[in-house]
């Protein structure tokens, strides 16, 4: 089988649909990608509303294998660690590695989308098709069913199907029914709301531009991402209900008097508060796991599809964007010759990993809202870096090995807690010396 002659559609132009569609296009498919929504590009700005999403060494280097590198880093702001703002209004810096090259970057999820977008649209063998939703899968045909906006349903054929329709896929709903296939979906009782910073009439930021800040208060919690333009892009984590919720959030004067109690700080710098409050909606955040990733060798899905994680990691994009080159690698190098074998190979490297990742980022749930404030976490994360420096090759710590590297996720957590049982026996092991030193001395 020739991999460079087919024709693929992918369903869904998001994040991962738009980068993939352009990857198959430079291998040579012919590519068609089907996106429910309006052309997002004819509408930004309407609203001047950014959403930012940490960019990583995963998804970096997936964007490299599309040459689009340095065009999405001229997008973004570096951020180097993360800000620790208290309630009594300290602001603690941590950073995020050992040096320069160590950085996270914030992007504008709708810019990042809109290049992608039109990357993959200036290639000839892409065509994108908006207002087209898959609204069905039918396995006998082997043809998928799209809806356009009149709601005209056509019949489309295509050698094979990538699902890249986000984390509620129809795409993966019908090719898994009547199948023995495996999917649970796990919604947090916290969702979010997005509210904008803005910058200082002179342009500059009212916060430190170049790192993450974070407003960890247990029960509720603040983390903000820099805009090129000096804004911030703050996303306020809340339990949907119960005391301090969005439930007890009815009017001006609840919302008021939750900032000021909370976030006493961020109150004269959101002059726009209330009325962003009521213009931006609340959204939900969901983990979803499922099994088989593809139907025979027609359809395969990749991203959100089929591993939504809560965004606690900043992983869930860089994860979508790995699939991407997992998938590539799968049909183009490992398994040239047969595409069932190249879907088989791709869950099989992937799954396990984005599993843990699904872990990971409700471990770090607890950490960015709680453990990040307490003198005892900052310690440890000074030890890791310092070990990391002692001993670049031999220490790493998870957050690093996750964010800066492209080990596979489960990989990384391994060699975290052998790394940890290391430290454990080294500090008994002084113990037992120190103890040791001390009765010699006394005797
Ligand atoms: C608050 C928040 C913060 C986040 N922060 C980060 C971060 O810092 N770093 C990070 O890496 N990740 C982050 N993420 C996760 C990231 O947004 C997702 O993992 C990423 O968007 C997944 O890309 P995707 O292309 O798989 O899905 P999506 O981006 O959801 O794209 C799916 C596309 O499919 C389309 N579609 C849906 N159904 C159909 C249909 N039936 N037919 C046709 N088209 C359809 C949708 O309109 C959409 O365009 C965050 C997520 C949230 C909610």
């Amino acid at each position: 089988m020739d991999q460079g002659k087919d024709h693929v559609a992918v369903i869904g132009g998001g994040l991962a649909g738009s980068l993939f569609a352009l990857r198959l296009a430079q291998q040579g498919h012919r590519v068609d990608v089907y996106e429910r929504r309006p052309d997002p590009r004819a509408r930004r700005g309407a609203e001047g509303r950014s959403i930012n999403l940490g960019l990583s060494k995963r998804g970096i280097a997936a964007l490299s294998e599309v040459g689009l590198r340095d065009e999405v880093l001229s997008l973004a702001v570096p951020m180097e660690g993360r800000v620790i703002h208290t309630l009594d209004g300290t602001a603690r810096f941590q950073p995020y590695g050992k040096n320069r090259q160590e950085v996270l970057h914030s992007i504008d999820r709708n810019e990042l989308n809109d290049l992608l977008l039109d990357r993959a649209e200036a290639h000839p063998s892409v065509q994108l098709h908006f207002e087209h939703r898959c609204v069905g899968v039918d396995a006998a045909t082997r043809s998928i069913q799209i809806a356009d906006a009149t709601g005209t349903v056509t019949p489309i054929t295509a050698d094979w199907i990538v699902g890249a329709d986000g984390a509620f896929s129809k795409i993966r709903e019908e090719m898994q029914r009547g199948q023995r296939a495996n999917f649970s979906k796990e919604f947090l009782e916290w969702g979010y709301k997005e509210l904008n910073l803005p910058a200082r009439p002179d342009g500059t930021s009212q916060l430190k531009l170049n790192a993450l800040h974070v407003w960890p208060r247990g029960h509720c919690l603040i983390v903000s991402h820099a805009n090129r333009n000096g804004s911030h892009t703050l996303t306020l984590f809340l339990p949907f209900e119960g005391p301090d919720s969005f439930a007890t959030l009815p009017d001006r004067t609840a919302i008021s008097s939750f900032f000021t109690r909370y976030f006493p700080d961020l109150v004269p710098q959101l002059p726009e508060l209330l009325a962003q409050w009521e213009r931006h909606p609340v959204g939900s955040l969901v983990t979803t796991r499922t099994a088989p990733w593809h139907l025979n060798d027609w359809i395969v899905l990749i991203g959100d599809s089929c591993h939504a994680v809560y965004p606690f990691y900043g992983q869930g994009m860089n994860s979508a964007f790995e699939d991407c080159s997992a998938l590539s690698a799968a049909l183009t190098t490992t398994h040239p010759t047969s595409r069932l074998d190249a879907f088989r190979s791709y869950e099989r490297s992937r799954r396990p990993h984005t599993d843990t990742l699904a872990e990971l980022s409700k471990e770090n749930f607890v950490e960015l809202r709680q453990r990040v404030q307490s003198p005892l976490f900052v310690l440890r994360k000074r030890l890791d870096v310092w070990l990391n420096r002692l001993a670049p090759r031999t220490w790493l710590p998870l957050y690093t090995m996750i964010a800066h590297t492209t080990m596979p996720y489960a990989d990384a957590l391994a060699r975290a807690r052998r790394q940890d049982r290391w430290l454990l026996s080294g500090v008994a092991v002084a113990m037992v010396v120190l103890a040791g030193a001390v009765g010699w001395a006394v005797s």
